[in-house]
């Protein structure tokens, strides 16, 4: 993300950088920032410090407070030479500082090792390290960010918790390991089947959780069933034995007031009476 308020300069900037392949979004004016980037999920800031509507610095501080952006490296760009400035800058929210003019290549070589190394540390961070999923932390922070975003747009969201049935006694017959793969089997399941806007996480051990923006509550029901009978047909492998394995799901709804019970709490609590209704079925918690 190119945020600097000179046309001209903003667009020499992202030629440079798509020149190697990357995609840029420049916004000009500041005060849209927030709202500019949403969705676009970037590796990178670069930050002109003195624009017209809001200084650079001032303006990192509010993005640094969004949990999305926790962590994106931002770039300070400015012609501003006095070395004290800088260092505030820099103390305050940024992580770097380049000053104008800066020419093309320097400026892809600094933007380049900056956003791989974060790319890096991101995916380390985020990631279950089992099945590669969104873990439980970031599944949460990202809920929080989709829920403003539906209250914002008025649009509607879903929440599902899905739980592998009986898991324990999977352990005990098959070992451990074969548990594992049980995990993994629905962990590729729910990434191959659903959207590529549906947030998929592990949520706790054979716990996972879906964040399906957008989605109305019948259609997500839908989904979900759909998935829970093809997992429930799928062969699970142990040494040269055959078994099915399959999950409850609870499911809420959220349609644009954030009031009463959290939607993981609804979804946890639909699960139990997926739970006791006798497993392998979906429940929609009440309104
Ligand atoms: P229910 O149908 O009520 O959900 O019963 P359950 O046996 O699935 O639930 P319970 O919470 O009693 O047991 C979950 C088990 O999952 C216990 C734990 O040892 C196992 N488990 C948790 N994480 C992992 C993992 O990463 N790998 C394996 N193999 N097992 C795990
Ligand atoms: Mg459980
Ligand atoms: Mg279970």
């Amino acid at each position: 993300v190119i945020i600097e308020d000179a046309n001209s300069l903003a667009g020499l900037y992202a030629a440079a950088l798509e020149s190697v392949g990357m995609r840029t979004l420049i916004i000009t004016h500041a005060m849209d920032a927030l709202s500019q980037m949403d969705g676009f999920h970037p590796d990178l800031i670069l930050m002109d410090i003195y624009m017209p509507q809001v200084n650079g610095v001032e303006l990192a501080r509010v993005i640094r407070q969004h949990k999305a952006y926790f962590g994106v490296p931002i770039v300070f760009l400015s012609a501003e030479r006095d070395l004290s400035k800088q260092l505030t800058a820099l103390g305050s929210a940024g992580d770097d500082f380049l000053s104008k003019p800066i020419d093309e290549h320097r400026l892809i070589h600094a933007v380049t090792i900056r956003a791989s190394r974060y790319r890096a540390l991101r995916s380390q961070m985020v990631k279950d390290s089992l099945t590669g999923l969104l873990n439980h932390s970031t599944l949460l922070g990202r809920l929080e960010h989709e829920l403003q975003r539906a209250g914002r747009k008025k649009t509607s969201l879903c929440f599902a918790m899905i739980d592998i049935d009986h898991f324990k006694s999977v352990n005990d017959t098959w070992g451990h390991s074969v548990g594992d793969h049980v995990i993994l089997n629905l962990s590729r399941l729910l990434r191959e089947r659903l959207r590529r806007t549906d947030l998929v996480g592990r949520y706790g051990g054979e716990e996972f959780a879906v964040i399906m923006p957008d989605t109305q509550l019948e259609d997500a029901a839908s989904v979900l069933n759909t998935l829970r009978q093809t997992f429930a047909c799928v062969e699970q492998h142990a040494q040269d034995q055959i078994f099915r394995v399959t999950f409850s799901v609870g499911l809420a709804g959220f349609g644009g007031e954030l009031a009463g019970p959290s939607l993981i709490e609804q979804a946890d609590k639909a699960l139990y009476e997926a739970k006791k209704a006798g497993r392998n079925c979906l429940k929609i918690a009440p309104d």
